[in-house]
């Protein structure tokens, strides 16, 4: 089966162009890593609205429950605008995986745009998405989504590529429209879903195994209703921790007890953040490749997404979001 690269829309100022409202760019070293493994699209919801480069800035106006999106100087009121442009946007964007949007962004954030009362200088009165950002959440529900500066804390980088390659590859699944494929995606994906939920991956074994009496296209919906669910937390040490140990007992037999305690004091460092997964995971594909261990090798929780994305620098930043 022929995998399609993941689609990705992101904020145009991410480093295409210099459409901010100052007439500047943001660096964008990761998205720029990644466009040579998926299809990257873009777009600047502000200057597709009429605003040109550079502008007054815009602002989001809270009133009670109303927000509106107003151009700082003109005044102009351009929510209705910005509302008509995201939904019909999105409504003709066919096959894209995930979103990589501006933090912060009165027009693209997904999280922790300000609201302000007024136009006047004063205090923020509450924070959340911008009108575009809104909009992908809504058309996109569970989609992976994220914006630059959280992508640059390892642990929340790790869960988007997870969650957008997984995905995606589930979407190539999906347009095959057969049932085998089906079978093999959640064949090959079963440790990643133990790690993440082991309750849905139940459940959507379930589902494949009766997919005769459900019908295929009814069974790839509810399939992807509880795949995306499954991402909608990051997966816990110990859940990482269950599935290492359930891949070791394929070989623990066959190794010598040094090597066991080895690597049970590799988990043990895991656990107290000493080591990164990545080490972990390393260790233990060393074994799988030395003993030919077929099941272990078809796993995509060894590696599921391309080797080269995987970086270990960690900003720490937004760490303090409950965003995953
Ligand atoms: S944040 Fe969005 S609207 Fe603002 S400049 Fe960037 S792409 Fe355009």
């Amino acid at each position: 089966m022929q995998t399609e690269k993941p689609v990705i829309l992101c904020s145009r100022c991410l480093g295409f162009d210099s459409c901010r409202y100052n007439g500047e760019m943001i660096p964008a070293p990761f998205i720029e890593k990644l466009a040579g493994f998926c299809r990257i699209i873009n777009i600047c919801p502000e200057v597709e609205i009429g605003l040109g480069v550079p502008r007054k800035p815009i602002r989001i106006i809270q009133k009670k429950d109303t927000l509106k999106l107003v151009q700082s100087e003109s005044l102009r009121d351009l929510t209705e605008k910005m509302e008509n442009f995201s939904s019909g946007f999105l409504k003709r964007l066919n096959d894209v995986h995930g979103f990589i949007l501006k933090y912060k962004s009165p027009s693209c954030a997904i999280h922790a745009a300000k609201y302000y009362p007024s136009m006047e200088k004063s205090p923020v009165s509450g924070k959340g998405p911008g009108f575009f950002g809104k909009a992908v959440l809504a058309t996109f529900p569970g989609y992976p989504a994220e914006t630059e500066n959280r992508l640059t804390n390892f642990n929340i980088r790790e869960h988007f590529l997870i969650k957008l390659f997984t995905f995606a590859k589930f979407h190539s699944v999906k347009k095959t429209d057969k049932a085998k494929q089906l079978v093999d995606f959640h064949s090959r994906n079963k440790l990643l879903l133990l790690a993440y939920n082991q309750k849905n991956m139940r459940e959507m074994g379930k589902l494949v195994a009766h997919q005769k009496n459900t019908g295929l296209k009814e069974t790839n919906k509810r399939y992807e209703s509880l795949l995306l669910d499954s991402f909608k937390k990051n997966a816990s040490h110990n859940s990482h921790i269950n599935v290492i140990q359930h891949s070791l007992g394929y070989f623990s037999r066959d190794i010598k007890r040094d090597e066991v305690s080895f690597i049970n004091n590799l988990l043990a460092e895991y656990k107290n953040r000493k080591l990164p997964l990545s080490a972990l995971r390393m260790v233990i594909r060393s074994y799988i490749v030395r003993f030919d261990i077929d099941y272990l090798k078809s796993q995509s929780y060894f590696e599921p997404y391309p080797a080269e994305l995987a970086e270990v620098s960690d900003s720490g930043k937004g760490r303090d979001l409950k965003h995953i």
